[in-house]
């Protein structure tokens, strides 16, 4: 029996795998470079995805246009909270953060990408990545069969171009738990432009309160060794906090964010992973759309300059990176190690301390950096980073064994 082959063939200089933002920033960077790009989902779009839609300043200017036709509320300070403390509300005089949806959000960046001449197929899961000795690639699903010559992974954690190419998958060290309560009248006053972010009981995390359009995202999320089995016990009494019944959050889903182990490879000759395929979620706060356009704004210029023949494979887009953005991960890893093992003055200190709280005000904005915070208190200061995150690591490690007693 003939077995017959309905699947188009077709062929690309780039194909990337995942439409969210770190795959329609390639897509979009690559095929305004001249390159001709597919970009496939699995899903079909416009798609939900579980998280907070929170786009700070720093990461919406690494976009070239606005993302306004998206944005539901401009977050301008936030409510603090420790345990069973008294809240502290500060304020900023400019923007922090731009409150988005998932759904409307990607879709947005899919249509700047197809603006920028990649074609996009949704609906199309990814089953099949092969390379080939003469440095091509097959990318296949149901449907159609891709020759490309460059494919990027943009497949969230565990991606399948990822596995199928044996890179090392990124450990899934954090989770998290969101769902959204519902205003059919719009967000009450007392939610709008700031976020409520409660800390003290969520190992590795915290818990926030996002007002968005016509409803609060609600969520918690930490450490997955520490917080995975109670999950939903945190987030009821986080819920119970704030006034909401858990029972009624609506879309209530779980997720995992995929962190890096140093080291990882991020590309070999004509493949690479960018965003949540490569780990690159923010430890500290658990932001990862940044570093998703960043690292898909990095790799465009190195994908030009591979289909010129100017360079024999896109590690340098590694070697960018370990330049810029990996090293605000370790800033931020020293940082969360140390938060977490003394969390209340930290977080009295940006309720009470003006130059505390405009640290974190110019991080979200982009007019600092990690690496910049580590210097607020001097050159001494930033020398007892390491040895501090050390005993951090030690004191947080000790205390859960003793909770988990
Ligand atoms: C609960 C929660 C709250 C969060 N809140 C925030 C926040 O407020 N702000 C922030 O900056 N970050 C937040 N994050 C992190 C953020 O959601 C991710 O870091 C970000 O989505 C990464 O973008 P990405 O493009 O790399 O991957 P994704 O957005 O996960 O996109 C991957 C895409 O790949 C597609 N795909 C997967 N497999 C295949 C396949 N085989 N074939 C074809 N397509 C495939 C998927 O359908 C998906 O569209 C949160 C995360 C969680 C879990």
């Amino acid at each position: 029996m003939t077995r017959i082959n309905a699947r188009t063939s077709l062929q690309a200089d780039v194909v990337v795998v995942g439409a969210g933002p770190a795959g329609s920033t390639t897509a979009r960077e690559a095929a305004s470079r001249g390159a001709s790009v597919i970009l496939l989902d699995r899903a079909t779009f416009p798609r939900d995805k579980p998280c907070g839609g929170g786009v700070t300043i720093r990461c919406a200017n690494l976009l070239p246009f606005s993302i306004e036709p998206v944005v539901e509320d401009v977050i301008t300070g936030a409510r603090l909270k420790i345990r069973g403390g008294r809240e502290q509300v500060r304020d900023a005089e400019q923007p922090l953060t731009y409150m988005t949806q998932r759904r409307h959000l990607d879709a947005f960046l899919v249509e700047q990408a197809q603006a920028a001449g990649a074609e996009f197929r949704d609906g199309e899961p990814v089953t099949e990545v092969r390379a080939h000795p003469d440095r091509t690639y097959t990318v296949g699903t149901r449907s159609v069969e891709i020759l490309t010559r460059v494919v990027i992974g943009a497949d969230g954690a565990n991606g399948v171009v990822g596995n199928r190419l044996g890179y090392e998958a990124a450990a899934s060290a954090a989770v998290a738990l969101e769902g959204n309560h519902v205003y059919p009248d719009g967000v009450p006053d007392r939610w709008k432009h700031r976020v409520a972010l409660h800390f003290g009981r969520y190992p590795g995390g915290y818990g926030w309160v996002f007002p968005k359009g016509d409803h609060v995202n609600v969520g918690v999320g930490g450490w997955k060794h520490a917080m995975g089995p109670r999950l939903r016990e945190h987030l009821d009494a986080f819920c119970r906090t704030y006034g909401f019944e858990m029972d009624r959050l609506e879309q209530l889903r779980g997720h995992h964010l995929p962190m890096q182990r140093r080291g990882m490879v991020m590309a070999a000759q004509g493949s690479a992973v960018v965003g949540d395929a490569a780990g690159l979620v923010d430890p500290l706060s658990g932001e990862g759309i940044y570093a998703a356009l960043a690292s898909g704004t990095a790799i465009g210029p190195v994908i030009e300059d591979y289909l010129a023949g100017r360079v024999s494979s896109l590690r340098e887009y590694q070697a960018v990176l370990e330049r810029g953005l990996m090293r605000e991960v370790d800033a931020s890893t020293a940082l969360m190690d140390i938060f977490h093992a003394w969390p209340d003055p930290f977080v009295w200190m940006l309720g009470h301390s003006g130059r505390f709280w405009q640290g974190g005000v110019d991080l979200l904005r982009g007019d600092a950096t990690y690496e910049d915070l580590t210097y607020s208190f001097g050159r001494p200061g930033h020398a007892l980073l390491k040895p501090a995150s050390a005993i951090g690591r030690f004191i947080t490690a000790r205390r859960l064994r003793a909770t988990e007693r």
